[in-house]
């Protein structure tokens, strides 16, 4: 017996979730519904997608980037797009071949065009062989070149926006580390308008679903793998803040929307006053850099030091 609580608010099923804000219960058919039409809403609403724009995935293959493939693929259409999906293979042994079978299995079943791009192809050699002697800082080496190799995959495939898979939960916790940090340029960054000539804008489609909603979206329907982590995962500060942030939405819901509330309220209401920092290009790789040669050129040594 399922007690009058834990009804679907719309239709009287039995319930599998209980959101906040507004706070209503749903049963899987009404979860998967309303999960897509937030996403289609946050598209709309936020202008992310135009008629004619080719749409890349940065796709891992992942929980996250196959919820976004899932949840953009029926959408792209009615709005005049085309969609492409693009996996980065860092080359790290015992992980990346897996979500790479699950990236391609998906796209086969989906139809959807699909490219990959190594980090061997882009840097001469793949992500374990370049943090030999490095590997505590392998989240911070793999998350600056994975950045270029999607820039490099984009252009390749000749995309107009590139989306990618992140959740309400990551987006949550960077706005509170970049507060611990005192990181006010970065929680001022907003990567959505791209850099003429260097990248295209980058769309966050599935921002408005949680981690917990997302996984919940993949069982209902029947596409949740149990993938094995990658063996460089998680830097000490965002493991910290993931935790603190789980425990702080469980006994007070709605606050990492609230927390996302923030952030937008902070960049609209930024002073202007000071232009932005002219980007300069790596007098090696001709790339944007913030200085004379670029993240990329320094971290594989290009630089000579
Ligand atoms: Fe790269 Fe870190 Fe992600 Fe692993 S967890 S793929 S090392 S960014």
């Amino acid at each position: 017996m399922t007690s009058a609580e834990n009804r679907c608010s719309l239709c009287g099923e039995p319930a599998v979730v209980r959101l906040a804000e507004p706070e209503r219960r749903l049963c899987a058919a009404h979860f998967i519904e309303d999960a897509g039409a937030r996403v289609f809403a946050a598209v709309k609403h936020e202008c992310m997608i135009s008629s004619g724009d080719r749409v890349a995935v940065g796709l891992s293959g992942g929980k996250d980037s196959t919820a976004l493939l899932l949840l953009l693929h029926p959408i792209l259409p009615a709005l005049g797009a085309s969609l492409i999906a693009v996996t980065i293979d860092e080359g790290i042994a015992g992980y990346r071949e897996e979500t790479l079978k699950a990236a391609e299995s998906l796209t086969d079943e989906l139809g959807v065009e699909h490219a990959i791009v190594t980090f061997t192809d882009l840097f001469g050699d793949d992500l374990d062989r370049l943090l030999v002697g490095r590997e505590p800082q392998g989240c911070t080496v793999c998350g600056v070149l994975r950045r270029r190799a999607l820039v490099e995959g984009v252009k390749r495939v000749g995309a107009t926006k590139l989306a990618t898979g992140h959740n309400l939960d990551d987006e949550a916790q960077s706005v509170l580390m970049n507060v611990l940090r005192g990181d006010l340029p970065r929680l001022l960054q907003d990567t959505s308008a791209g850099y003429p000539g260097h990248f295209v804008p980058r769309i966050k489609p599935l921002a408005v679903l949680s981690e917990k909603e997302i996984v919940t979206y993949l069982l209902l329907r029947s596409y949740f793998r149990d993938l094995p982590e990658c063996p460089y995962a998680g830097t000490a500060l965002r493991s910290e803040v993931r935790s603190m942030l789980a425990g702080l939405e469980h006994r007070h819901p709605g606050t990492m929307l609230r927390l996302m509330r923030f952030r937008d309220g902070v960049r609209r209401s930024a002073c202007p006053a000071e232009p932005a920092k002219a980007l300069s290009t790596c007098r090696i790789c001709g790339e944007l850099a913030s200085g004379e040669v670029c993240q990329v050129c320094r971290l594989l040594g290009r630089d000579g030091k």
